[in-house]
């Protein structure tokens, strides 16, 4: 019992090794176009580094990703869900991931609502026969009805969320990022959502969930990780975290008034 505990917690397991994110800031978009024509000779850009050098291991219980805007958050979770390439450092993922990151990312806007489940089951190795048992599930949670037959470009927003999500969990993730979509849709469904999550946690799940609702940190989350300028600054318990969230949040608006009077 112990040791499949164990082997459970292994598996679920990110760990992150010295990430780094940088980006290429360009003033005007003629200053790309300049660089492509000095052909890398001249730089006509500026560097951002959006992640510095974050190491972690996150636990296999329910972290909050807590951060003010621009912290480097949503550029963490598309790193360790592989759909961002980091400048430098690495992510190791035991199990499988599964990510819901914006709204309806990866989804082929021409195939209806059963196609693109497919083939999201097929992108994280589940295979076709297996994936059409479980469409039923898929197409009930996401209360799709006959739009679930329907090309996904006659959806709402809050339909290809449902969607993203209904996929997203209904695939036993060992990993699950979630990253704000939960706030596009209607209360109901956000419930719903996050009750999901609280099921997928008596399995020993590894959740990642970026959120600036504060309830819900403290609802579903056993942990939370406090980020500020593209680092970790801050983990432990919620009782902890928030406030120190809280502040950070504070000063961060206090520094944005002061910027937009000095400009007035
Ligand atoms: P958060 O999710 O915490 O709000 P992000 O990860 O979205 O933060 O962004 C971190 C920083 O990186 C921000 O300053 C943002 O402007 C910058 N950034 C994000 N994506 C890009 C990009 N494609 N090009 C340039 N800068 C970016």
């Amino acid at each position: 019992m112990t040791t499949d505990l164990i082997q459970k917690t292994s598996q679920s397991q990110v760990e992150l090794r010295g990430i780094s994110k940088r980006y290429n800031i360009y003033d005007r978009p003629i200053d790309r176009l300049k660089e492509i024509l000095w052909n890398g000779k001249k730089s006509f850009h500026r560097e951002y580094l959006a992640l510095d050098n974050v190491s972690y291991s996150f636990a296999p219980h329910t972290t909050a990703l807590l951060g003010p805007n621009g912290s480097g958050k949503s550029t963490l979770l598309q790193i360790m869900a592989g759909v961002l390439k980091p400048t430098a450092g690495q992510v190791a993922c035991r199990g499988r991931v599964t990510a819901i990151l914006e709204l309806g990312a990866g989804f082929q806007p021409e195939y209806t609502g059963r196609e693109n489940a497919l083939l999201y089951g097929l992108i994280v190795g589940i295979p076709e026969d297996e994936m059409k048992e479980r469409m039923d599930e898929i197409r009930d949670f996401a209360e799709l009805g006959d739009f679930f037959d329907q090309p996904i470009k006659t959806y709402s927003s809050g339909m290809v969320v449902r969607l993203a999500f209904g996929c997203a969990t209904n695939v036993e993730p060992e990993i699950l990022l979630v990253d704000e979509a939960l706030a596009v849709g209607d209360e109901y469904f956000n419930q719903k959502c996050l009750e999901r999550i609280y099921d997928l946690q008596a399995k020993a799940k590894t959740i990642i969930l970026v959120t600036h609702n504060m309830d819900t940190a403290s609802r579903y989350c056993q942990s939370a990780v406090l980020m500020n300028g593209g680092q970790i600054v801050a983990d432990g318990s919620l009782d902890e975290i928030i406030p120190m969230y809280q502040e950070v949040v504070r000063s961060a608006s206090a520094h944005e008034h002061k910027k937009f009077l000095s400009v007035l």
